[in-house]
């Protein structure tokens, strides 16, 4: 190994972020590189996140874990999507599911032919071709690559979990991958004098800790990327205005539902998830718009059981570091930003954080060069999915309170007013490469949140009204045969995902 080889590698912080960065570090460097990482029991994680979206199966491969041993691990279940209700307007609601609709023709996006057949005042609704949401709404569940009988993509999932428990399981990994688990409370941030890098961190009771690299998982207060480097923070609490989280798990009283929901109230939204010991329950608002005791009430009005624990209160400032990677050390989560849970992103973007990372990674020399562009691609992302989380509050037509009328009227980024605009006139959607989510993604919260295209794209006008009603009706027979042959979710967890005692 050279001189100029990282050698050890420091973690700040053993939530989610801590210990996932720490698992794919360790994966990948193989014990050629030293990795310790420090956590503080009294401090403790945020913990509350418990739905993820698909590409997180990717790391568990990637990790070599198989999928029950983890859910087993994890009190976890199957997540089809995400339904919103009185989202849209009160009364309404509508699914976010994985996977496409339908089966795309050629080029065209299946949505496109749905809504020629809808302007028509045809072929029902959309979410009468996903099988994910014809699944979910049945509470039905069963891995499904592909239809039985059709060239149709199957089914498409996450997973709900215990965070706590996936924290305790990856720690269990990452030491068997040879990681250093270091219990103490980080007091001070050491910087070199000649460069400002980071030397090294003192812990409470007079302890040292030295390494080449520092990874600030450390949650929110961003302990090294911001208490010690100063990176900055790029507030978007106006477009995405909630900044506080009430959370409390609750008995279950009916079916595990293989799907994560999302109930809009007035100054906010109730998040459900249900897990297979409990359901997990927070209420997301704006302080701006609703005081702390009546957020409060609502989510214990709104649950489904007893409630297990004491509600807990997280405040919040959506938004970004300006930089997440600054000289020697890099941010991964909380302390990288946070743009609130309505997309179950912040997990994701860990683990995208840490692949991007991965490819980027540095020697003791930290061009840079690369450190600029690596603040840049990690920038980009974020704007995405911010774009994506703030057309949910933007699209509505709720006039029912004062919050809902300041998202409603609220000026938008103009790229998301761009998508916007483009897709009412031409039904088209311009998604970048780089998007986490995709047209099928796009379309189903422009139409569930009543955004209706005028016409149909040109070339959904080659197919002639006969012929794609069969292929609708035919799709929908397929699918709901599908769904039949579908065991129940609680079922197939039980059977496959129990931990053994
Ligand atoms: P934390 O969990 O806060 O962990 C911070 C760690 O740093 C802890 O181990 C702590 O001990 C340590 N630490 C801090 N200071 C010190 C110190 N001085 N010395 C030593 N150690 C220290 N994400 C999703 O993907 N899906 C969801 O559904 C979801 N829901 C969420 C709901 C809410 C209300 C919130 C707030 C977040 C949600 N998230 C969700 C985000 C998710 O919880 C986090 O992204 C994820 O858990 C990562 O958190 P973290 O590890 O960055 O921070």
């Amino acid at each position: 190994m050279n001189d100029q080889a990282i050698k050890r590698v420091v973690i700040v912080g053993g939530g989610t972020a801590g210990w996932l960065s720490a698992a794919m570090l360790a994966r990948v460097v193989n014990r050629s590189i030293e990795i310790v990482l420090v956590e503080s029991e009294d401090i403790g994680t945020v913990g509350v996140g418990e739905a993820t979206i698909p590409p997180l199966a990717n790391l568990f491969i990637f990790l070599g874990i198989p999928e029950h041993e983890m859910l087993a691990a994890v009190q976890g279940t199957y997540k089809l999507g995400i339904e919103f209700v009185d989202w849209h307007r009160k009364g309404h609601r509508y699914t976010h599911a994985f996977g496409s609709p339908g089966r795309d023709l050629g080029i065209v996006p299946f949505y496109e032919y749905w809504l020629k057949e809808h302007l028509a005042g045809r072929g029902g609704s959309l979410w009468d071709y996903s099988l994910n949401d014809l699944a979910a709404q049945a509470g039905r569940f069963a891995p499904l690559k592909q239809l039985p009988n059709a060239p149709m993509a199957g089914l498409t999932h996450a997973w709900h979990f215990d965070a706590g428990l996936l924290a305790k399981f990856l720690r269990r990994v990452c030491e068997a991958q040879g990681v250093t688990r270091r219990e103490g409370m980080v007091s001070g941030v050491n910087l070199r004098a000649e460069d400002g890098f980071i030397d090294s961190l003192t812990l409470s009771d007079g302890a040292i800790v030295e390494g080449d690299l520092f990874i600030d998982c450390s949650g929110f207060r961003g302990l090294l990327i911001e208490g010690a480097l100063k990176a900055g923070y790029e507030d978007w609490t106006h477009v995405l205005p909630c900044d506080r989280a009430i959370a409390v798990p609750c008995a279950s009283t009916q079916t595990l539902l293989p799907y994560t929901r999302a109930t809009a109230h007035s100054a906010g939204w109730q998040w459900r998830i249900p897990l297979q010991h409990r359901i997990g329950n927070g209420h997301v608002f704006c302080s701006a718009f609703m005081a702390e005791d009546e957020a409060r009430d609502i989510l214990m009005t709104n649950l489904d059981g007893k409630a297990l624990a004491d509600p807990r209160t997280l405040s919040f400032t959506t938004g970004r570091r300006k930089a997440s990677w600054v000289k020697n050390c890099v941010a991964f989560g909380l302390s990288s930003g946070f743009m609130e849970p309505l997309e179950s992103t912040s997990i994701h973007l860990v683990q995208s954080g840490m692949t991007r990372f991965l490819k980027f990674f540095p020697d003791k020399g930290f061009s840079p060069l690369e450190i600029a562009e690596y603040n840049r691609l990690t920038a980009h992302e974020y704007e995405l999915i911010r774009d994506f989380l703030v057309l949910h509050y933007k699209a509505t037509q709720r006039d029912d309170s004062e919050f809902w009328n300041h998202c409603r009227t609220m000026t938008i980024p103009d790229s998301l007013a761009h998508k916007i605009d483009y897709f009412r006139e031409h039904g088209r959607l311009i998604i970048e490469e780089a998007d986490l989510f995709r047209d099928t993604n796009w379309a189903q919260v422009l139409i569930g949140q009543g955004i209706i295209p005028k016409s149909p794209s040109p070339l959904t006008l080659t197919v002639s009204d006969e012929k794609l009603g069969e292929y609708m009706a035919n799709i929908r027979q397929l699918l709901s045969a599908a769904v039949a042959g579908l065991p129940d979710h609680g079922a197939y967890v039980a059977q496959n995902c129990r931990a053994k005692i």
